[in-house]
């Protein structure tokens, strides 16, 4: 049997799901973080159960809505598991009463049940079970309580049928009757064809529009609007008989959306908190731990170092171990103590709800440049990696804004360009102002964003501007257990990366500057010789004018960041590994190969790294999500060409102030 989880967003569908099938997704106080649907067995039983995205109708305005969708009517799971927040239930039923229209039958879970009492809120269970013409079960998904029972009741199947209840005045049933077809779910197709949906149009024959165009006289309205408004009509009266109100106080929420909300103040208190998590993070525990894991990972490679050369080991070998893999993946690993501290603090904030109300704030800000506030979901995801981020954009309705979201998350620097940007900072800016140099690049970023999707509907994708935010989840204490997951799950992938990908082309880059193109003569003396070097000769031109120099050891650095980011960081460090004995990684910039960066090209090169196209992976996830190859390439040339000119600008101006 399948049974199909069916909700809100953050009605607790997710929840429920991991505790029914004792599986691990991920849970989230904000939109978008189920966008594709997830299936299970519940445990101990043969029930199969799909977890699908949040949607408030089954109308397809949005993928996600889509994906819900297409789900429940053409999949045609045996049992609809229908997830209402008990605490919101008003908003939750008109999703039901489309439901039950289907050809399915149907159980209430009335979730959050663990907080209605605080809320004031009292529902009598059995009378909105005959009202609605259902099975209803009260649960908490969180607290486990009422789980048992709902799976009881799927497991002896004793829930009501679906009977379709009529619940529309009786001239429109009348009508809805009259709707003739022989296709599953008459009575969803019927009422869908009366409301004009496009996908059912083709049902309606001469009487049918007819009797519409009556019915529209009589109510003054188009039908698929007194269709909405007797949904809304039934609803509020089952409301009414089975659910009481107490008066309660100003909520907590309250209180704290005075602040968070304000008009002048919310966007004042979300910059300075950002800037305090990137100062916090990057700065003060970035300064502390860097120098130390640096010395270890020193250490380590004379350690390893001696021990090869006891082995016998040839000089190329302990030249590929220490100079090539020790020095790659160790530059790259130094950062994850502030990546650990900069995902918990971010993690935090999506699980309290205060990034939803972030969202909220600058759907105003964001329309006027052609993005919605929803667009902020995927670039606060997008901070973590591009991929999830370019992904989560399905989350925003219109499909303009949505194919502008995706083409500006990878500007938001994410965590592989982290690595970049830190030790370009503390190497130039001085190690107290890497915090703050930091988070101007998070600025420029912005500013980056807003400016592009102006030049993006200006020019090339009009936006019809639907999508807003109307829903603000209420504030919770962090949950550890979210938080817990979410950062081990960001830095596993890195601490991955490091492992596999950036290990591989560490041991490629070795390879290539410790050989010519003739290397049975052996390994070549100067690394100006290498193979690398004559590929990034041929390139170099595309980076002078942002660096002042040629060098193609910048160049072959930054074209790398196509296969991951923090490759930049690790081929910079092998290279001047190579090209002088510097040993430590803040001697970098010692080494005749890098010595050339001042402030200038350090900040230009830094911005040309982090807005150019992104890694190879999130290049996937754009041609995935904006449908095309041609469109994949329009974004990619946008950013590295955005990506250059910036860098040059800011490399000219630059200059200008340190003549
Ligand atoms: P989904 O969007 O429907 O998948 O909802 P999630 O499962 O991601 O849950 C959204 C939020 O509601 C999370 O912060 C959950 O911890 C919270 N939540 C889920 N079920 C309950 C519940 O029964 N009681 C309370 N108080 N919170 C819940
Ligand atoms: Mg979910």
């Amino acid at each position: 049997m399948k049974v199909a989880l069916v909700g809100n967003q953050n009605s607790g569908k997710t929840t429920l799901f991991n505790l029914l099938t004792g599986t691990n997704q991920k849970v989230g106080n904000w939109p978008g973080v189920t966008i594709e649907r997830k299936e299970g067995k519940i445990k101990n039983t043969d029930q199969v159960i799909v977890d699908l995205p949040g949607i408030y109708s089954l109308s397809p305005y949005t993928s996600e809505e889509e994906v819900s969708r297409r789900y429940v009517v053409s999949e045609k799971p045996d049992l609809i598991i229908n997830i209402v927040d008990a605490t919101s239930i008003e908003r939750s039923l008109y999703l039901t009463t489309q439901l039950l229209e289907l050809d399915c039958d149907v159980i209430i879970a009335l979730n959050m049940c663990d907080a209605l009492e605080k809320k004031g809120i009292g529902i009598d269970e059995e009378k909105f079970s005959k009202l609605m013409n259902t099975s209803v079960v009260k649960i908490s998904a969180l607290k486990g309580t009422g789980v048992e029972e709902l799976v009881d009741l799927i497991q002896n199947g004793n829930y009501k049928k679906n009977i379709h209840q009529k619940i529309y005045s009786n001239d429109i049933e009348c009508v809805i009757d009259s709707v003739i077809h022989d296709e599953a779910h008459k009575r969803f197709v019927s009422v869908k064809a009366l409301e004009n949906d496009p996908n059912y149009s083709v049902l309606k024959n001469k009487d049918v529009k007819e009797a519409i165009e009556k019915l529209e006289e009589k109510y003054g309205y188009e039908i698929e609007q007194v269709i909405t408004n007797q949904r809304y009509d039934f609803i509020v009266s089952v409301k009414e008989e089975c659910v009481v109100q107490k008066e309660m106080g100003e909520s907590i929420t309250d209180k704290l959306d005075k602040v968070f909300l304000n008009k002048w103040a919310a966007i004042p208190i979300f910059i300075l908190i950002m800037a305090m998590i990137y100062v916090l993070a990057v700065g003060v525990v970035g300064s502390a731990t860097v120098d130390f894991i640096d010395g270890n990972v020193s250490l380590f490679k004379d350690w390893m170092a001696g021990v090869l050369e006891n082995w016998k080991a040839s000089d190329w070998a302990i030249s590929l171990v220490c100079d090539g893999i020790i020095a790659g993946v160790g530059a790259v690993l130094n950062f994850v103590p502030q990546l650990i501290i900069l995902f918990i603090l971010i993690s935090i904030l999506e699980t309290t709800g205060y990034m939803s109300r972030i969202a909220f704030v600058l759907d105003k800000v964001f329309r006027k440049f052609g993005l919605s506030g929803k667009s902020l979901i995927p670039f606060i995801v997008g901070a973590g990696c591009s991929v999830p981020g370019i992904m989560a954009a399905r989350t925003v309705e219109d499909e303009a804004e949505k194919r502008i979201t995706i083409m500006c998350t990878p500007f938001i620097p994410c965590s592989a360009k982290l690595p970049i940007i830190i030790m370009f900072a503390s190497c130039f800016f001085g190690k107290d102002n890497t915090g703050l140099i930091t988070v101007s690049l998070y600025f420029l970023a912005i500013v980056v964003i807003l400016l592009s999707a102006l030049i993006i509907k200006k020019f090339f994708i009009k936006t019809n501007n639907t999508s807003f935010i109307s829903e603000l989840p209420e504030y919770k204490l962090p949950s550890l257990k979210y938080v817990a997951r979410d950062v081990w799950e960001k830095i596993w992938s890195f601490i991955k990366r490091a492992g596999t990908v950036i290990l591989l082309c560490s041991i490629v880059i070795w390879f290539l500057l410790t050989f010519s193109w003739d290397f049975w003569n052996g390994m070549v003396e100067d690394v100006d010789d290498s193979i690398l070097a004559s590929i990034g000769n041929a390139l170099a031109w595309i980076f002078y004018p942002m660096l002042g120099e040629w060098s193609w050891e910048a160049t072959v650095s930054a074209i790398q960041g196509l296969v991951a980011k923090e490759q930049v960081v690790s081929s910079m460090n092998i290279i001047a590994g190579l090209a002088e004995e510097s040993e430590a990684y803040g001697d970098l910039f010692a080494s005749s190969a890098f010595s050339f960066f001042n402030n200038a090209s350090a900040y230009a090169y830094s911005v040309f790294c982090l807005f150019s196209a992104p890694c190879f992976g999130a290049i996937g996830a754009m041609k995935r999500e904006l449908g095309s190859t041609k469109r994949m390439w329009q974004a990619v040339l946008f950013q590295t060409g955005l990506a250059w000119a910036l860098a040059v600008l800011i490399f000219g101006i630059g200059s200008l102030f340190l003549l």
